[in-house]
């Protein structure tokens, strides 16, 4: 298969339309077949319930050529899992797991030609997601869905090396207690864009969201969970019931104990604890890891050690790990890598 003419190393993370989508719809209480189209348009009533009421989940993961050929993606079946999840709450109907895994590879094979070379650090980008499109306008769950899924070639997140991240504790809350931060949908991400603005306006790159029912223990950004290396060696990650269960970060949690033998703990993180913290690091698909080099609480700054200039020698060996066992340079676990084609 002969690849598209693209600048692989110069690929941003922005909506490049592929060739082919993956398009399934339900209605009258079952999921059709699905189909692979050329159509990137949505075409829905006016009155959808994912227009009126934010009826819509989503996932996001990566298809790449590892260093034998192979295009394979990471663990699609926790992104089918965890979408799952994310229907139930929403009252959505789940679409099966074994058939979300199935559309991702028949969109990663469609679009083939799409997926960078190994070594250009690129990825073609993966975004499943479902909405309601009958429609309703009293409040109620929508009885008409689509589930979708496209690709998009994006390029390798760390231009000329990772460079550490600032930032702001935040006077918003991103997630309330008993509320939706544990799912994937785009209410969550609707209602972060004003304070993110404003945190990029202030010099920010990302904020730092505490939980909301006391503000004093640690939950996520806007879209990564936290990483800590305390200065003994081990890997700590706030535990809570609103933050999004990363994929990523699961997965380093494990790397860190099985791979490195490090001490790994999932716990309540303070905020007042945050100081005595050797590394920090924002764990996610579109990074995996993003160092963090300091935090400003409120004209409070808590710089770590492992300064602004490069990651720490921790947070670098479970980048490390990891993106070999994607890349197949690394043995994977049992069952984290898909091969496609
Ligand atoms: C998607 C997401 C993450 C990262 O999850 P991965 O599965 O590692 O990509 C973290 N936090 C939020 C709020 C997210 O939406």
């Amino acid at each position: 298969m002969e690849k598209k003419n693209i600048d692989w190393s110069n690929l941003g993370f922005g909506y490049i339309q592929t060739d082919k989508r993956f398009v399934s719809n339900y209605k009258d209480g079952a999921w059709d077949e699905g189909v692979l189209t050329e159509d990137a348009t949505v075409v829905i009533n006016e009155c959808a319930g994912v227009l009126q009421y934010a009826q819509t989940i989503f996932e996001g993961m990566k298809a790449y050529t590892t260093k034998d050929g192979k295009i394979v993606v990471f663990r699609p079946d926790l992104n089918a899992a965890r979408m799952a999840d994310s229907a139930r709450r929403l009252e959505m109907p789940v679409y099966p797991e074994d058939k979300f895994v199935e559309a991702i590879a028949k969109t990663v094979e469609a679009n083939a030609a799409y997926v960078p070379p190994y070594g250009s650090g690129a990825s073609l980008y993966l975004r499943p997601y479902m909405f309601g499109s009958n429609p309703v306008i009293g409040v109620k769950p929508a009885d008409e869905y689509q589930f979708r899924v496209f690709a998009t070639p994006v390029g390798p997140y760390f231009k000329g090396g990772a460079k550490p991240l600032t930032l702001k504790v935040s006077d918003y809350d991103r997630a309330a207690p008993c509320g939706t931060g544990h799912i994937k949908a785009g209410l969550n991400y609707a209602m972060s864009l004003h304070a993110i603005v404003t945190a990029h306006e202030e010099g920010y790159d990302e904020n730092m969201y505490l939980d909301a029912a006391t503000r004093t223990k640690v939950e996520e950004t806007g879209g990564a969970n936290f990483l800590f290396i305390t200065k003994d060696n081990k890997v700590v990650t706030p535990k809570s019931d609103s933050i999004l269960p990363s994929i990523t970060r699961r997965s380093l949690m494990y790397v860190a104990k099985e791979y490195l033998g490090l001490e790994v703990e999932e716990r309540e993180v303070f905020i007042d604890e945050v100081k005595d913290f050797a590394e920090c690091g924002l764990c996610g698909t579109a990074a995996v890891i993003s160092p963090v080099g300091k935090i400003v609480n409120h004209g409070e700054e808590i710089s770590f050690p492992s300064g602004m200039e490069k990651m720490g020698p921790t947070i670098q060996k479970l980048y490390d790990t990891l993106t070999g066992i994607q890349m197949g340079t690394i043995e994977a676990p049992e069952g984290w890598i898909k091969v496609i084609c």
